[in-house]
């Protein structure tokens, strides 16, 4: 059989081939690999849990995209279904490429994060918790991380209301990906990340036996990427392919002496090499007897819909943890996780959305855990960590205060514990939950930022704005999407208001979009200006 021809400008390299070849058993299932490169790539968004239920962000989509709700401009048939389930990720849905989810408002509010299908199958076998202390080594552009953040998602006692817990250390060595990684997660709203650019070899230095989960989501010969982005064939090499084994074998080393006894770690590649995959974990394996493999799964274009993907489990033989009564925090045993999922025919049948509408799906959608009264107790009385010096700025405790007072609702006071109040300079954020010491680490978000002093007052921080929810402020302006003024908003415009005064969140929808100050029928706009844009 021919190689298919789909960018003749850059065949796919001839010892790739050859690999290929020796990987699977007989002709006609590499044939079938071959003739995969002849379809288009898959696309997928990911919902983003924080943001509201996944039936409700779906339906909201769907009628969005099709024209038949608010659209601000698509209007897109509404057969086939515009999005449909990817079955390893419940938050995760393919999307038609008619449609161009990128080029949304709701893109920039974070209502979503445009993932390749594929690639969100490290997350759901990593399985973080709420509550637990999780590392993603290799984070950038953030795919994962914002995955793993919404998993880290706790359902409170009080109806409708969640809580971001537990620490989450994301990692990027490169500066520019790592401002990058930053940037989505302020976009999707998140408190509980702690961003660093740092290099492993530092981390694991710091952090010795800590985290109870490990993404290893390593640098790799891109193989599997050749079908979405041809121009990595360029770049491919058998040398780079030995370069990135011995690279990934030492992160994985690193990796092992940052987690904690009875810890898992997931190392994943987009590469089909075996040099790189199985051979990587087998050597891993065969130099910590300590761990054990649970499962290395594969995805290949022709077998999955979605590109090349590798994902190894590995986990930390001692079945007991240690007891440090800051993390492990229990949750009830409800949850919709991926697998649970797959065995659910109403759901992960074909039919996309409409099965997913008609499905008896729990009553706060899939992928959340909820919290038992007594654990939710114990996170909060335990959620700073003794590491962690209270700030004692008594001018900067009052600007807060006053700040908290006229913009929060009263009962969201409870969601910025003081003693988690953390100043950088002139910058106020809140410490994530079980925040280690700070010092040494090249350190780029330190939780959620809250905002910037100035000549004794806070302005609020755009983070802030997308962590929010309507219901947390005193002054909100909800606008439908059809409104004029959202696309003026976006555009950095003044917009009319009616009785609003003092920092307002600008709502679409029902999600925070920015700030703005509103006084005298109009609203200053406080959307961040390398952020405009017109829609
Ligand atoms: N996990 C990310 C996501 O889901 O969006 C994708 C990570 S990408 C496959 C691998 C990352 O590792 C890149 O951002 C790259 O800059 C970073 N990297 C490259 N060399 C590295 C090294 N020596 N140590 C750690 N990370 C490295």
């Amino acid at each position: 059989m021919s190689v298919p021809d789909i960018d003749d400008k850059i065949p796919l390299p001839a010892a790739f081939l050859d690999d290929m070849k020796s990987l699977f058993a007989d002709e006609s299932e590499y044939e079938a690999f071959l003739k995969s490169y002849e379809d288009s790539p898959a696309a997928g968004v990911r919902l983003n849990p924080w943001k509201g239920s996944r039936e409700e962000l779906l339906i909201m989509l769907d009628d969005i995209f099709s024209g038949d709700g608010t659209a601000l401009r698509s209007t897109v048939p509404k057969k086939p279904p515009l999005f449909s389930p990817v079955p390893w990720e419940p938050n995760g849905f393919y999307y038609e490429p008619v449609i161009r989810p990128g080029k949304h408002p709701f893109h920039e509010m974070g209502l979503y994060y445009i993932q390749e299908p594929s690639a969100m199958s490290a997350v759901p076998l990593l399985d973080p918790q709420p509550g637990e202390r999780i590392l993603d080594l290799c984070a950038a552009p953030g795919g994962k991380t914002t995955q793993i953040a919404g998993r880290m998602c706790l359902l409170t006692q009080i109806p409708g209301k969640m809580r971001q817990c537990g620490l989450l250390v994301s990692n990027e060595i490169h500066p520019a990906r790592a401002k990058i990684l930053s940037q989505n997660v302020e976009r999707m709203g998140l408190s509980n990340v702690l961003v660093t650019n740092e290099t492993p070899e530092r981390l694991s230095a710091r952090f010795p036996a800590y985290f109870d989960r490990i993404l290893v989501d390593a640098p790799c010969s891109g193989e599997g990427m050749f079908r979405k982005n041809p121009e990595a064939r360029l770049e491919w090499s058998s040398g780079e392919v030995t370069a990135c084994a011995d690279r990934q074998r030492h992160l994985l080393d690193l990796a092992a002496s940052m987690l904690r006894p009875g810890g898992r770690i997931v190392y994943s590649t987009c590469t089909f090499s075996k040099a790189e995959d199985e051979d990587v974990a087998e050597t891993f394996l065969a130099g910590h007897k300590v761990f054990h493999s649970c499962e290395y799964t594969r995805f290949f274009p022709h077998r999955q819909r979605g590109e090349g993907h590798f994902v190894a489990v590995l986990e930390h033989n001692q079945a007991e943890r240690d007891s440090r009564p800051s993390v492990r925090l229990p949750v009830s045993d409800y949850s919709c996780d991926s697998v649970q999922y797959l065995n659910d025919s109403t759901v992960s049948n074909s039919d996309g959305l409409s099965v997913c509408r008609s499905a008896e799906l729990p009553e706060y959608g899939v992928g959340y855990k909820i919290a038992a009264e007594k654990s939710t107790r114990f996170a909060q009385s335990e959620n700073r960590s003794p590491e962690f010096p209270p700030l004692k700025d008594r001018q900067v405790l009052k600007i807060w205060e006053e700040f908290s007072r006229t913009v929060f609702a009263p009962e969201a006071a409870a969601l910025f514990p003081r003693e988690r109040l953390l100043l950088f300079g002139e910058q106020l954020y809140l410490a994530p939950e079980y925040c280690p010491k700070l010092d040494k680490l090249k350190i780029l978000r330190p939780g959620l930022h809250l905002g910037t002093l100035q000549k004794g007052r806070l302005v609020p921080s755009h983070a802030l704005a997308l962590f929010l929810k309507p219901a947390d402020v005193r002054h909100r302006l909800l606008l439908p999407l059809a409104d004029e003024r959202v696309a003026r908003y976006f555009a950095g415009d003044v917009i009319n208001c009616e009785n609003e005064q003092g920092w307002t969140l600008v709502c679409v929808e029902g999600f925070s979009a920015g700030w703005g100050k509103a006084s005298g029928g109009v609203v200053k706009n406080h959307y961040p200006k390398a952020l405009r844009k017109k829609f």
